[in-house]
């Protein structure tokens, strides 16, 4: 409780403290709700089987009706390295969502890509990507900031995946770092 002579002031700080716990909760609560992750997680462990045999990306949208109630969308088939799904009508799109198909020692694929967060920016959405390791990333397209959400193996991946002795993944990247990498040295 806190003491004051003023009244007034005392309310207006009650006030300011509530919203200041409101806005810190509810900032928390809509980076990533532990519902939101469990449900992505089930539908990367469906797709990812399916992408990596075929070394096809699937995609498709996190989304809420009109009650609130949060479902992934259909996947789209995409091609080895794009995938663009419709847009969908009549709910609230919260997040994009896409795999990154097999297992390619050539290829970038267990980082989200700059066009990643390009495509998430344009579209107003944050992403998901799973990758052939079977890590997951989220991608913050406010921020333009890439998180990963759980390290190798925590989603389906390749049997065939090998961790690159040439590249050091860590946990979290900035637009600039990612575009780096792709560039190459
Ligand atoms: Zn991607």
């Amino acid at each position: 409780m806190i003491k004051s002579k003023h009244p007034d002031r005392e309310v207006s700080l009650r006030i300011a403290l509530t919203l200041a716990i409101l806005w810190l909760t509810s900032s928390a609560a809509v980076a990533q709700p532990a519902s939101e992750i469990a449900l992505i997680k089930r539908q990367f462990n469906e797709l990812q089987k399916i992408s990596i045999r075929q070394n096809r990306e699937y995609c498709g949208y996190l989304v809420l009706d009109s009650q609130s109630r949060l479902s992934a969308t259909p996947a789209t088939r995409g091609r080895r390295d794009s995938c663009q799904a419709d847009w969908p009508e009549g709910v609230r799109v919260v997040a994009s969502y896409h795999t990154h198909a097999a297992y390619d020692p050539d290829a970038i694929s267990e980082l989200p890509s700059t066009t990643d967060l390009e495509g998430d920016r344009f579209e107003g959405v944050n992403g998901y990507v799973a990758t052939p390791g079977g890590r997951l990333w989220y991608i913050n397209s406010a921020t333009m900031t890439t998180r990963m959400i759980c390290d190798v193996g925590c989603l389906t991946m390749d049997g065939r995946f090998k961790p690159s002795i040439y590249e050091t993944v860590v946990s979290r990247y900035t637009y600039a770092e990612l575009a780096e990498i792709q560039d190459g040295p």
